[in-house]
């Protein structure tokens, strides 16, 4: 039985950059076009051409190879003829393979929002839709709070699709614009548009208002809808668009969709897509969501005991599929409840063979409990665990030796008048022959620290050139007297990789300084940099 074709539509560019703290530039706008084409999805949505000059210099050449370079805008305003419309005129001219038009489908809205009759905004959908169409691009229109309107009015909702659709529109795309419909409900209206528009020109564009919007598109899909528009990892407006980097997987894993679809995603993409998912966080500056499905840090992760040691006999036993299929990895969490089955696991897992009577595997584990005592927490600190595994069974290179370092923090005020807050580091290291002294100021101790320890590490400079702190975490463990200082430091690299390192001390300069260190000699040891002889 051949499969039928599901078409994934990107609209992170456009719809996608509403979201809060997200500001492209025209150069992210290149890399993450490029990423959505490579990755294999069908339309890439870039933004609206005429609106604002990043837009407008984005359109001026096609940006994808495979993709559908797709402009969106709006239908002609009502009262001008379509050659006096610039809006028009710029989403004709800009160098899309496809436009998308969004246009009010709830008559409420024309009425009150467009201040128009029904009838002229049903006239404005099917010039622009035709005009587009003779100037020979790919049409499609976003019907905008499609389901909201359906509900009040469902003739005139399905008017404005069926008027899309009989001038030429390739796609007639249904907007869950407010995000509040549920699957039950999107499911019944697809299949009712499905009866005048076949669904293999109908589209699904979901909002996560109630945390639906994959369930949604999924939903739609069922009753006949074949195309999904989404944003990577759910970007969007609010609670932000459906998320592709959780419904690629399900489409391509689940045999539900998967034995029934083809999408233009194939099984060695779909093994970048965890690390695609990382570069795209760290390309807009958020954080990466550890326990989002599939692709998150924490998706494939397991702390007690008794699940760890079934996942040892048989990963199955407590994964849904198996996380290489995504570029994901198992993890097995080493914490106060680590038992020895624990430890076999994650030393399983980073490649480290050792048999389960080695007596270091002992010492490990006391070593482990003992820090953890003191304050360590290897759960969210996994490179820190990796090297402390690697130095008990003598594989971690002595690299660099600290002889030394020296922070000062200097409050003044300045030529200016302004109150001043510079700290000054100085740090002496030892590599190989050499003595190495580096100074450099920071905003505070740890970023200055940071930056004359790496300022200078001789041999290992162009090795660590690309490495970067990107987010710095302190916690003040028992309170009193007995204060202890946690450290948690990521880290990133041109890879896209990000670690975790963890310091413990009284002073938060010291454990900041272990965190630090550690950061460095994983790198160091991930990318099996030889150590100069000391
Ligand atoms: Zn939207």
């Amino acid at each position: 039985m051949s499969k039928e074709r599901l078409y994934l539509f990107d609209t992170t560019l456009r719809d996608g950059a509403q979201t809060n703290g997200v500001d492209f530039t025209l150069e992210d706008k290149v890399v993450v076009a490029e990423m959505l084409d490579k990755l294999g999805i069908d339309y890439v949505e870039g933004g609206y051409p005429g609106a604002n000059p990043t837009d407008d210099a984005f359109f001026d050449t096609k940006r994808t190879n495979r993709a559908v370079f797709t402009a969106f805008g709006m239908t002609k305003r009502a009262g001008v003829s379509l050659s006096n419309d610039p809006g028009l005129r710029a989403l004709i001219d800009a160098r899309s393979d496809a436009i998308c038009f969004v246009a009010k489908t709830w008559d409420y809205h024309v009425r009150v929002a467009l201040g128009i009759s029904e009838e002229e905004n049903l006239r404005s959908i099917s010039e622009s839709v035709a005009a587009a169409c003779a100037a020979g691009k790919e049409v499609l229109l976003d019907c905008e709070h499609f389901f909201d309107g359906y509900k009040a009015n469902p003739d005139y909702a399905l008017a404005c699709a069926k008027a899309a659709y009989d001038a030429g529109a390739r796609w007639v795309v249904l907007c869950d614009t407010n995000g509040g419909t549920l699957p039950e409900e999107v499911e019944t209206i697809v299949s009712e548009v499905g009866k005048v528009i076949p669904g293999d020109h109908i589209g699904i564009h979901a909002h996560n208002d109630t945390e639906q919007a994959v369930a949604n598109s999924l939903a739609a899909v069922r009753a006949g809808a074949r195309q999904v528009q989404g944003t990577l990892n759910g970007i969007g407006e609010r609670c932000g668009n459906a998320n592709l980097t959780s419904l690629i997987p399900t489409l391509l894993l689940k045999p539900a969709y998967a034995d029934r679809f083809e999408i233009g995603v194939d099984e060695d993409r779909l093994a970048g897509l965890s690390n695609l998912s990382h570069r795209f966080d760290e390309l807009v500056n958020r954080a990466s969501n550890r326990q989002a499905p599939y692709v998150g840090a924490s998706a494939f992760t397991t702390k007690a005991g008794i699940h760890a040691s079934a996942i040892l006999k048989d990963p199955r036993t407590y994964e849904h599929v198996p996380p290489e299929k995504v570029g994901n990895r198992r993890h097995v969490l080493v914490s106060d409840q680590a038992g020895k089955a624990n430890l076999l696991a994650e030393l399983g897992r980073l490649g480290i063979a050792v048999a389960r009577d080695d007596h270091r595997l002992d010492s490990l584990l006391r070593e482990v409990k003992q820090r953890e005592g003191r304050g360590y927490s290897y759960e969210g600190a996994a490179a820190s665990f990796e090297l402390l595994a690697r130095r008990t069974l003598g594989e971690v290179p002595a690299y660099f030796d600290v002889r030394q370092f020296d922070v000062n923090v200097e409050h003044r005020i300045n030529a200016l008048k302004e109150r001043v807050t510079v700290s000054l580091a100085v740090v002496k290291v030892r590599v190989g022959d050499e003595e190495l002294i580096s100074a450099a100021e920071g905003n505070g101790p740890v970023n200055a620290l940071d930056q004359a320890l790496r300022k200078d590490l001789g041999v290992y400079r162009d090795a660590i050139a690309d490495l970067e702190l990107v987010d710095y975490k302190v916690r003040i463990l028992n309170g009193g007297t007995g204060a202890v200082t946690r450290v948690l430091i990521e880290s990133t690299d041109a890879s896209g990789d990000s670690w975790f390192t963890v310091g413990v001390s009284e002073n938060i300069v010291d454990a900041s300084f272990e965190a630090l260190t550690d950061a460095i000699v994983y790198k160091l040891v991930r990318d099996g940099v030889p150590a100069t002889t000391m």
